[in-house]
């Protein structure tokens, strides 16, 4: 999540990351990596770059400051810390997310919910003290986590959380919006092949220049297992493949599992037969967006759901082993474990 600082811009040769799985290694790649918004950070391109390397993380930097709600100051906590009492005026790319993340929460049925914070707040999931609330407690804040009741003003682009309490989590969302301004950077400098993982949030600019290989690999993770293991690898080329999972970030209590994605009807980590949900898509903005929306649905209704959404296609994961492709003419899937089997 949003958290620390720019630590490192290291330059390596032929090093690969977790979750990314070259082709063959005739090209020279060179990788920067930093650690932002709490998690690795990784950029590949295929010369030595270091400028844009900087200005890259440096972007990051600066998205990380206007979204973050892990920090006392962000625009975003100015907008929070004002709830109940008066609008507040924020940059205009922050009010159209804002706008984008108010649209998806009040879609029918979604599970998708941007005013979640004051439940992220106290569950505290992956944090230090995370504990599961008392049932009172879920239903005091409930009535703070509700879309409806953030009053956008387009003229004035402001922002106004109508109960005092309320906060905006952007977590759900802000890596994908970001890995997409990182793509319009690199293309504004020229550079058309390379690849971005923010923490998990992998987009790709073209093909890789490894041999003759169209395509990047893509890790898909093992959950529960070895930071390295993986149930197979999507290929794809410029396109982003984000993943939302439970085991990305939990805490155990009592032999159950807690894990960060909220349902906001009930104030519970989502409880279903998936254990992570991979969105293929063009915009990583959107791949984020349906990871959490899809998780919501369970396998059927997403995948009838994706059959009305051509542009985005999703791999399934289910706490029974199965793998299920939505459909895949954007990417292509190679299982590699043997635990699990594609349905
Ligand atoms: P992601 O890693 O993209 O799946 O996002 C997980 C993060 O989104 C959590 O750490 C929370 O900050 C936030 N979040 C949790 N539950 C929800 C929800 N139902 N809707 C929107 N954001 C959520
Ligand atoms: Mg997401």
């Amino acid at each position: 999540m949003f958290a620390s600082a720019l630590r490192v811009s290291a330059l390596a040769f032929n090093h690969y990351s977790t979750g990314v799985i070259p082709m063959s290694s005739v090209e020279r790649v060179y990788s920067y990596s930093a650690v932002l918004m709490g998690s690795p950070i990784l950029l590949k391109l295929f010369e030595d770059n270091q400028q844009a390397a900087q200005a890259v993380f440096h972007l990051i930097k600066q998205q990380e400051d206007m979204l973050t709600v892990n920090r006392a100051h962000s625009q975003l906590m100015t907008i929070n810390h004002a709830a109940g009492l008066h609008p507040v005026v924020v940059s205009r790319p922050v009010f159209e997310l804002i706008s984008k993340a108010k649209t998806v929460s009040l879609m029918q049925d979604s599970c998708f919910n941007f005013t979640i914070g004051p439940l992220v707040k106290r569950w505290k999931i992956g944090f230090h003290g995370d504990t599961v609330p008392s049932p009172a407690e879920i239903q005091s804040l409930l009535p703070l986590t509700r879309p409806d009741q953030v009053m956008l003003d387009p003229q004035a682009c402001s922002v106004y959380l109508a109960q005092a309490g309320m906060e905006i989590d952007l977590g759900a969302i802000a890596k994908g919006y970001i890995a997409d301004r990182v793509r319009d950077l690199l293309q504004q400098m020229g550079i058309h092949q390379a690849l971005i993982n923010l923490g998990g949030n992998v987009l790709t600019l073209g093909t890789p220049r490894y041999g003759d290989q169209s395509a990047w690999g893509v890790g898909l993770k093992k959950p529960f297992a070895a930071p390295d293991a993986l149930i197979g690898i999507i290929e794809v080329a410029g396109k982003s493949v984000v993943t939302s999972g439970i085991y990305e970030r939990y805490f155990e209590q009592e032999g159950k599992i807690y894990h960060h994605i909220l349902d906001p009807e009930t104030g519970y980590p989502l409880d279903n037969e998936l254990l992570s949900v991979t969105v293929i898509s063009d915009d990583s903005v959107d791949g984020d967006i349906y990871t959490t929306l899809l998780y919501g649905m369970g396998v059927k209704k997403a995948l009838h759901y994706l059959t009305t959404v051509p542009h985005i296609e999703a791999i399934f994961v289910t706490r029974t082993g199965q793998v299920i492709l939505s459909s895949q003419r954007q990417f292509r899937f190679t299982l590699q474990d043997s635990d699990y089997q594609l349905a």
